[in-house]
């Protein structure tokens, strides 16, 4: 007997339930992933190529293959079933509308065909249909009550990569994407470079996450998310070390926001589209604004940098994350969704649940829209960027201003030569 794996933002061996279920039931296990071509992977595409590269790897490390086909998920699925003689399809749960859509679409056709279709947790900690407010609903609107009722939730014990996976004769492997499309030095694809980064983070670097993970300019958070974006290193796995590592509280938490996102992209699929702003609030259709947002040429510092490193690296800190999308849509008024798309093409951790979650989280306009968080840019950046490290880094025209006015030019008589002046009055 033969179960397909289907492989699609769980891109590890490592606590994989849906493949240790696979070599544990059946004789033969044919891992595989399918590249769709209709959703764009945008910059993600090179840090895909390595990770499915690097899987491919452990499975053949241990007897197996990755299979890798083009085309519809659902269809490709069904002919590898049909021409395997598979029993079975094993995948992993997933949220978004899309791969929610595929996976009814997936299970349909497998009860067409006489095929069993299995779904199983890894996505994140605690599964996103695991808890319900004791006050009714199907999710949890506000994280505070989440994250009490998640640290209480008891977990599923960690699964050992396994042994040996058994692939049957004969199956032709395809190709992987094609290298050469844009990667970033920072960021390697694939469990490998993902494992090791996570065990460098635990035995180094945990305890300082509660004192250093607003230091902007410090490198003292994980730079996990990638990896956790495409399942690289399994949330449950990491919460688990992490425990055990050092003082991790603050940094679990974290992953309880993760989770927390998901469970509500569970319930509230359009959370990239629809919004409930309050009555009466107009965005300011103002396409120049956003053109300089998106290329980091506000004028203002510390949003400059921010969109700079994401332009430059692929990943942006989060506090930046936080002062670039509260400035685009308090000081701009412009819409949240124009920055939640860059976001979404340009950061090697975009996912729906979480930039959309987050962005509607800032904008004030999503399922929790308690009047909202106004955030004083200045105040901030020279809080969590004191000596101006952050911006000179990510913003050359600056590199030589001295700390008092680095994150305000504009009190310069004669501001900074090749810097805009500031798209709005930051008085
Ligand atoms: P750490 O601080 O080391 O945290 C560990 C992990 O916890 C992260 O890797 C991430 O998986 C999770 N996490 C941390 N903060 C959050 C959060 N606020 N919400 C959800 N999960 C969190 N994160 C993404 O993974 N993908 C996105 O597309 C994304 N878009 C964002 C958009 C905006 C406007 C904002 C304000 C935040 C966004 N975040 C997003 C959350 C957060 O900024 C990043 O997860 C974090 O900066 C990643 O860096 P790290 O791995 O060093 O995080």
């Amino acid at each position: 007997d033969t179960v397909i794996v289907l492989f699609s933002r769980d891109l590890r061996v490592h606590d994989h339930p849906a493949l240790a279920a696979a070599c544990e039931r059946a004789r033969h296990v044919i891992p595989l992933f399918v590249i769709d071509p209709d959703i764009p992977a945008g910059n993600r595409l090179g840090f895909l190529a390595e990770c499915l590269a690097d899987l491919r790897g452990s499975l053949r490390e241990r007897g197996g293959e990755l299979v890798v086909r083009r085309g519809d998920p659902v269809a490709e699925t069904m002919r590898l079933a049909g021409e395997s003689g598979a029993g079975a399809v094993h995948t992993g749960v997933d949220v978004s509308a899309l791969a929610h859509r595929r996976q009814r679409r997936l299970a349909a056709e497998c009860e067409r065909a006489g095929v069993e279709f299995r779904a199983f947790p890894g996505l994140t900690v605690v599964p996103p249909d695991a808890l319900r407010p004791s006050g009714g609903g199907d999710h949890y609107r506000v994280f505070t009550p989440y994250w009490r009722a998640w640290s209480r939730q008891p977990r599923r014990d960690v699964l050992k990569a396994p042994g040996v996976v058994h692939v049957p004769e004969g199956l032709s492997p395809g190709r992987l994407p094609e290298p050469g499309h844009e990667t970033y030095e920072l960021f390697r694809g694939g469990e490998t470079a993902g494992r090791r980064r996570m065990e460098q983070w635990l035995r180094h670097c945990v305890d300082d996450y509660a004192d250093g993970h607003d230091d902007m300019a410090g490198n003292r958070t994980s730079r996990l998310s990638p990896y956790l974006r495409f399942g690289c290193v399994s949330p449950l796995e990491l919460e688990s070390l992490a425990g055990e590592a050092g003082d991790a509280g603050e940094f679990v938490r974290q992953l309880c926001w993760r989770d927390f996102f998901h469970q509500v992209t569970r319930a509230f699929p359009r959370i990239n589209r629809d919004d409930y702003r309050p009555r009466g609030h107009e965005w300011c259709d103002d396409e120049h604004a956003a053109q300089a947002w998106r290329e980091g040429m506000t004028g203002i510092p510390i949003v400059d940098a921010g969109i700079r490193q994401m332009l430059a690296e692929g990943w942006m800190h989060n506090r930046a994350r936080l002062i670039v999308g509260s400035f685009l849509v308090r000081r701009l008024r412009v819409d949240w969704r124009v920055g939640a798309d860059h976001f979404f093409e340009r950061l090697l951790d975009g996912d729906v649940a979480n930039n959309y979650g987050n962005w509607q989280w800032v904008a004030g306009t999503g399922n929790d829209t308690r009047p909202n968080r106004p955030v004083n840019h200045i105040r901030q950046a020279k809080r969590y960027d004191p000596e101006g490290e952050y911006v000179r880094r990510y913003v050359p025209e600056l590199a030589t201003l001295p700390k008092r006015v680095i994150h305000e030019p504009w009190k310069l008589p004669s501001g900074v030569p090749g810097y805009p002046a500031p798209l709005v009055s930051m008085a």
